[in-house]
Formats: C-alpha cells, structure tokens, sequence
C-alpha cells in the first residue's frame, strides 16, 4: 500500500525560503534562504517533512509519486551540475541528510559521497587526479551506508580502518596512502556482504532510495525519540530529507571542513568568530570529534581568501536571521560553501548577553529579543552552581570548558548505567572517550560530561550546552583502562564508582567533592532581560512556599505574592509528624482537640514568618490537605508488630489500638480519599485551629511591623458548592471569635481549589461561595486523566510518551486539549457571576513556559510555582504577552 499526499513532495533549493521550517525543516529552509541570499552553496533538493510523515503513517511504503518528483528534481540537479549520479568518467555524489522544523543535533542520519561504486570511484579519481580523495570517499561512503542504511555496526569498519592504521605504522587516517585506502574499500565491502549476506548495492539510484528511506526511519530511532522527549518536540512534525551535491573537504591540502559560530557560544561575546575546522577531512570527522580539530582563528593562515569569506558571510547571516548562527562549511581546492546555517545552540549565560547586546547593536529590539532570543527554560542553568574557584584544590587535568556550570558524581563509563543510576536519584558523571548519539539517554542521567576527545563543537559540547549539564570535554590524558574499570589522569587512577568533580566552567578536573559556590543570581544581563518580561507580561507571578526561607527566596526572585503555602508540609518536621500522627489517631474530639492546642503555636510561629517576609503581598494559605497515606504509620509494619508481640505473648495495648484505627483509616485509594475539605467536613475543629493561628498570626504581624498583611484563606478539594459554603462559614466564625478575642479587626479572602472536574464543571455554583479560585492542575490532571500523580510516572506514562500517545508528561505541561478545557470553563463561568473573581494556578504547571503562555490566553490573574522558577514564569509570561507580535 502506497500513500497518496496530493501535494508536492519536492523542492528545489530555490524554490524554498527560511519561513518554510514546517514543511522543509529547519537545515532544509536555511539552504534555500541561503541559496535566495546568492551565497555559495551547493545545488540539491528537499524532500518534505510531508512526505516524511506519509510514509511512516503508511506503514513505511513511500507515498506515491514520491518517486518521480525525486526522479525530475534530480535530473535538474544532474543539468545544473553537468554530471550525473552513477556517471562512469565523472559522476555527481550527493549526500542524504536529515533535517527536522526543530534542530537535532546528531539525532538523525546522513549519508556522505553517495553515488560511489566500484566503476565511478575509477571515475572519480581519474577526473580528480586524486585517488586517494577518490578512494577515501568511497570507504567513508561504505561504511555510512552500511551503518546508517543497513544497519551494519560501525564498530567492524573501525576495527578494519584501526588494523590497517596500525600494519601501516600510520598514526591518522590522512597519514594511509592510495593503495591502503583502496585494500581498504575491499574489506569494507567483504564487510558489508558478511554482515549483509548481500554484495554492496551498486546501483547509485537504488542507494538514494534506500538513504531517504532510512533518514525518514531515523525519525523513529531511539535517541530521536528520547531527544523529542527531552526537548517537548512532537512526533508528528517528521524529518525532511535534503539531497546535495557533494563538495569535498578531503581533496588535499588547500580543503577542509568546519564549524563555525557568529559568537562565541559559551560567554556570548561578540567580535571574532569563533570555530573549529580540519583540513583534509570530511565533516563527520569535525563533529564526531574522531580527530581533534584546530581552532577557527588559525585558518587566517591557512587559508586567507577563504577564511575572509566566511567571516564576512557570517556577519551577513546573523544580520539576515537576527540572531547567532551555526554554520558549517567546506572548502574544496580553496573554494568556500556553505553547507548549514541555523540558530546556535548556546550556554544560559551566552543567550543572556547575546540577547542583551543585540539590543544594544540595535540588531533587534527588547521586544524582539525577549520573544525570539531568550529560551525561558534556559534560565534555570544560570542558577546552577559553579567551582567555588578561590578554594578548590588544584585540578589532576584540564580539557576544554565546554559547557557551564560544575557537577560532583561518581565516575561512570557506560550509558546505560549512567541512565539507569540517574534515574535511582544519583549522582554519576558519564566519562567517554567521545559521546555519540547513542549515548544520549546517558548523559540525560548524568550530573555531568567528561570526555577525552573533542572540542567546544563536539557531540558532547553541543548536547550538554542544550541540556545545561556540565561538561568537560578533550581531556586528551585520560587513559582507559576498560578490562579493569577504570581510568588514568595525570597520574592518577580513577575507578568506576569514585568520586570527581567537574567544571565545566573553568575546564579542569579534580579528584572527590571539589568546593561549588551557590549560583549568582545577579547576572546583569538576566536582569535587565527579567526588565523587559516585567514590561511586557500582564501575568503576575506568585510562588509556592511552605516555610518563612522559601519565601523569603521567592521574593528575592521576584515573586509578587504567595499563591500556595501548604500547610500540611509545616507538619513534615521531626518534632511535628508525632504530633500530627496522635491528630489523627486521635479516638475522638477531646484527643484531638488535645493535639491540635500543641500544633498550633507551630503554625502560628510559621504563618508569622511568611506573612513578615512578604512585607504586604498576598499569600494564599491553603488548610490542610493531608492525603492520609503520608502521615499514618504504616499498616504493614504496625500489622508485623503486633503479630510478633502477640506470639511472644504480651502486647502493648497502645499499639493495638493504634493498629485498630490505621485498619479503621485504612484507604485503597488515598489520592480519592479522606483528603482536602471532606477532612474539614469531618474533623471542623481541624481548619478551626489553622484559622485561628492564621488570624493571631496576621494581626501580630500588622502590630509588629505596621505592614497589613493579605491573607487569602484556601479551601482544598472542593467539588460541591455546599461543601463551601459549610466550611467558609466555619472558617468566617472562628476568624469572627479569634478579632473579638484579640480586639483587632482584618480583611481576608476565602476561596477555594479547583482540583475535580466537578469542581470545574459547576463553577458557576461554586463560585457565589468564592473570593478567588486558584487551579490545582496536579490534582486536576490526575482525575481528569484518572492517572495515579503517584504511580503513572513510573509506569504506563512512561511508555505513553515512547509511543506518542502523550507528546508531553502531563503533570509537567499542561494538557491543554483536555485538562486546559476545564480551567478555560471553569474561568468563563465562573466570571460570568463574580466579574472580579481573582484566578490563578497553583500545580506545578504554573513554572512551565508552554502552561504559562495558555493560562496567559485564559486570562488568568496570577501564576504560582517553586521559588527557582519564579524568573523562567516572569519571562515566559513576558513572552507569551508578545506572542503573535510581528517583527520589526
Ligand atoms: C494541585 O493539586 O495542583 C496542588 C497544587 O495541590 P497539591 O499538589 O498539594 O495536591
Ligand atoms: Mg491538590
């Protein structure tokens, strides 16, 4: 079965321009506006993320007429190179690459030099004068097809490239002649046709086929999916597939290949360029990090003519774009092309000053960079920590700084193992020779990158850079000594499991815990880009926070308010949890009672502190909301205890009754149980004593500092209009009796959580009762989904994120189709009978960038999250302010 798409499938490079990412992708879209820009690149085609899309949607047949729309645009290529694919004497090679709307860097496959076979490389080198070029590619050729297209491992054709390096005393690959390369190509086919049980397809058309077909599979293979994941990219976006005529940067001594930012990536700083580049090599070698390449500055020397171009092609880019560019290039016999341009990837303090000095160059305006230069999420990596450099010992090595910040672990070697102890809450550092995309579920584990070869621009750099991981990368002393697990660095052993530290910042490498400074939250770029967000949002931000520090810390991040103070967190300490336990074990309202008159100066002395430290902005207290799980001893434990007391005879009478009313409490499902406002319900006398401590607390502070507090009181779980109206009447009463009392007088909120979809749904109702709502989303998407918060993560969601079932973990990204419905509802109604009711979020959605832009759509008051991620909500809600804004 074939698909039919009904649109056209193909593009010419000249035919594209840089707005058209979704259809062309990203690599696809810049080559055509490169091309428009009348800058030198090679001449070639798109096929679309379209066509992509067909494919994999029909079960992997190629749709149709796929076929001779690739048959048209190739034989204009063919024309316009005055060469053809397969051509005897003089044949056009081409590559296959990837290239989706959002850069994967590696994720994805490419072929080089295709079109090769053993007559045209005849050709090849009889054209060039240059077999051994001719012979190069073909075996580089070989060895891509194989691995990339036919799934043959990699590792046996380095094996044989290693074992004739070594009979050939060569100590790199352009050190093997000719001869060597062209023996070589003969055990790359024997290869091939053991590992294939077939010879080595000869028909360049056939190869093509087979290359597109396998870039579209790449789309699906496992370091695609896991990098979507990490990256919140959808599935169904697809890859495109670019065919272009090959140049070569392995011709000899007057080619190269490299890679190249506008500005430096790391710091942000303008002036120079910055870059690595290899003469004589093909531009897997650069990226690969399999050779270690020069730095960019050099090639000044090298090669002037071609190094003056670049440069000056570069600055056209970035003015072009706007923003800083990745470029890669080749240099064939001296001649300059550019094969890529995109947005560079960047460390968090790079976006920041970049974003900052474009403004200031005038290139964008602060609107602009806000929406198209600063990555919300990124913020969090200015806040990591970093070697505390005045007091750390001397490193035992140094590489390359290649991605900010510090990180401590034990030394892992091994992906697999790095994933699997991140994942049990450790903290490993992944130390490779080199990473490759194959390793990229472990480096999601790690803490930190090691590595001993490669650049800033190697495999390694690039990812860790996106993920903000530490990483230190071409430590070119490290010895592996894999029989024996372990490593050796400047004279030091270093075993699996053993703790370093790593500074990605500065470059070294230090044996155990290195000293680490706490993060700067001053970085005056962040500052004057959290001015810009704070012009532009109309969300406010509030955060979540349970103790007088957390708050205090909020509000040094910005934080205009408390939105969410769980008070049964207040209960989680040593000396409160028995306390708290007895509450509830309580055998009725006198012991209970008894319980809570010890509680209560504890949360008095709490709500003082937060509602000093907020100096006047609002807090939202929310009253006890203790899924009974958390706090009751333990069933199975209590129930082993007393069966042991039992057999030998004599047992505590308190343990037995303790034991009788943990099976009395018993639940199956505590997350639907006796929690939020149904305890309130139940047990008044509770919320009475929370109230009475929150209204001593407030007028003792107004006494103190002359500041009036606002107090905004939360009812959690509510999912009937009556259950609020009971209780906010219990809350008024006790709040009317503890003024009297005190002879002070203070205004108040109560509002309410909305969590059920009941709640949602009978918002109208619910809200005659209310001052305000705040969305609970965590609970909201459990019972929305009906997924466990406690057990999905682990388990189904999981694999529901593998197969694109979910494209987001619904309790980090709002999902808006579903859950989204039900705020966007539940805020209609409920303004349609309190015009002025104040809505805001509390789940932890409320410091994702993608739920920040929908609750700003919604219209909701405020958003609230933890305290770190107060500036990513400031500026993300900037941003979703400036949305849809046209460029200037
Ligand atoms: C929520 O459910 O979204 C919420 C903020 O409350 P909690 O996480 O404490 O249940
Ligand atoms: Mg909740």
């Amino acid at each position: 079965m074939s698909t039919t798409v009904g649109t056209k499938l193909v593009y010419d490079f000249s035919e594209g321009s840089r707005e058209m990412r979704d259809l062309l992708g990203g690599k696809g879209a810049n080559v055509a506006e490169m091309t428009r820009l009348g800058l030198p690149v090679p001449r070639g085609f798109t096929i679309t993320t379209e066509a992509c899309m067909a494919y994999l949607r029909g079960g992997h047949q190629l749709p149709s007429g796929l076929d001779a729309e690739v048959d048209e645009h190739l034989a204009r290529l063919e024309e316009e190179a005055g060469r053809r694919l397969g051509d005897l004497a003089d044949p056009l090679l081409v590559s296959v690459r990837s290239g989706a709307k959002f850069s994967m860097p590696g994720m994805m496959d490419t072929v080089l030099n295709l079109g090769l076979n053993d007559r045209s490389v005849e050709g090849l080198a009889e054209r060039t004068g240059n077999p051994r070029f001719a012979y190069d590619s073909y075996r580089r050729f070989i060895s891509m097809f194989g691995d990339v297209v036919a799934g043959v491992d990699k590792a046996a054709f380095e094996h044989a490239l290693d074992e004739m390096k070594e009979a050939r005393g060569a100590s790199a690959d352009v050190d093997l002649s000719a001869d060597d390369l062209r023996e070589l190509v003969a055990r790359y086919k024997e290869i091939y046709e053991r590992e294939r049980g077939e010879e080595f397809p000869q028909d360049p058309r056939a190869q093509l086929d087979a290359a597109i077909r396998a870039v579209f599979d790449s789309w699906d293979n496992r370091r695609a999916q896991d990098y979507r994941r990490l990256n919140n990219i959808p599935w169904d976006l697809g890859t495109a597939v670019n065919v272009q005529q090959m140049v070569f940067g392995n011709t000899g001594e007057r080619s190269g290949t490299g890679v190249a930012f506008t500005r430096n990536n790391t710091t942000g700083e303008a002036g120079e360029p910055f870059g690595d580049f290899l003469i004589n090599a093909q531009g897997e070698d650069v990226v690969a990090g399999i050779r270690t390449p020069r730095p960019l500055a050099e090639l000044a020397t090298v090669l002037p003519e071609a190094y003056e171009q670049l440069i000056e092609t570069m600055g056209l880019l970035e003015r072009t774009y706007r923003n800083m560019q990745d470029v890669e290039f080749t240099i064939e016999d001296g001649r300059l092309y550019m094969l890529q341009t995109r947005n560079g990837q960047r460390s968090a303090p790079a976006m920041a000053r970049i974003a900052v000095e474009m403004v200031d160059e005038g290139l964008v305006t602060s609107d602009e960079a806000l929406r198209d230069l600063v990555d919300a999420e990124q913020v969090r990596q200015l806040l990591l920590p970093q070697l505390d450099v005045t007091n750390a010992p001397e490193p035992v090595a140094r590489g390359v700084n290649a991605s900010p910040g510090a990180a401590v672990g034990a030394v892992v070697f091994e992906a697999d193992e790095a994933e699997r102890r991140g994942k049990a809450g450790e903290r490993v550092i992944l130390v490779r020779d080199e990473t490759t995309p194959d390793d990229l579920h472990g480096m999601i584990g790690a803490q930190g990158i090691l590595t001993a070869r490669g650049g800033k621009t190697s495999h390694a750099a690039i990812v860790a850079v996106g993920m903000g991981k530490p990483a230190v990368t071409g430590v070119s002393e490290i010895e592996f000594d894999m029989s024996e697990g372990a490593m050796s660095v400047g004279g030091h052993r270093i075993a699996a499991g053993d703790v370093i530290t790593i500074d990605g910042t500065g470059g070294g490498v230090f044996l155990g815990e290195a000293p680490l400074v706490p993060p700067q939250a001053d970085n005056p770029h962040l500052i004057r880009i959290l001015e810009w967000a704070d012009g532009a949002r109309r969300l406010r931000v509030r955060s979540n926070a349970d103790t007088p520090e957390d708050a205090q810390r909020a509000r040094e991040f910005g934080a205009e308010g408390i939105g969410l103070c769980r008070t049964e967190h207040m209960f989680f300490t040593e000396d409160r949890l028995p306390i708290v336990q007895e509450m509830i074990l309580a055998a009725g309202e006198a012991e209970r009672l008894e319980a809570l008159a010890r509680l209560r100066p504890f949360q008095e002395e709490d709500f003082v502190g937060i509602l000093r430290a907020m100096d006047g902005l609002p807090v939202t207290i929310r009253l006890l909301d203790p899924p009974l799980h958390e706090f009751l001893p333990s069933l199975t434990d209590l129930t082993v205890s007393v069966a042991l007391q039992r057999e030998r005879g004599s047992v505590d009478p308190e343990d037995e009754r303790r034991l009788a009313r943990v099976q009395e409490l018993h639940e199956l499902n505590p997350m639907l149980g006796m929690r939020g406002c149904r305890l309130a319900i139940e047990w008044p006398e509770v919320y009475r004593m929370q109230v009475a401590a929150i209204v001593s607390a407030a007028l003792r502070v107004r006494e103190e500092t002359g500041t009036e507090p606002q107090v905004e009181i939360m009812i959690p779980l509510v999912a009937f209009e009556d259950e609020l109206r009971i209780l906010r009447a219990e809350v008024m009463a006790e709040a009317e009796r503890v003024m009297e009392e005190r002879g002070g007088r203070m205004d108040f909120l109560v509002g309410t959580m909305i969590e059920v979809p009941r709640a949602a749904l009978t918002a109208a109702e619910i809200a005659r009762q209310a001052d305000f709502f705040s969305f609970g989303t965590n609970d909201l998407t459990q019972t929305t989904l009906a997924f466990s918060r406690d057990d999905a993560e682990g388990k189904f969601l999981t694999r529901y994120l593998q197969r694109n079932i979910l494209s987001a973990n619904p309790f980090e990204t709002l999902d808006v189709a579903g859950v989204g419905q039900l705020v966007r509802m539940a805020s209609e109604r409920a303004r349609s009978v309190v015009p002025a009711i104040k809505l805001g979020i509390c789940g932890e959605h409320g410091g994702d960038p993608a739920s920040i832009r929908f609750c700003h759509e919604v219209g909701l008051d405020y958003v609230s999250c933890s305290p770190y991620r107060v500036q990513i909500a400031r500026i993300a809600a900037g941003q979703a302010a400036l949305a849809g804004t046209p460029s200037g």
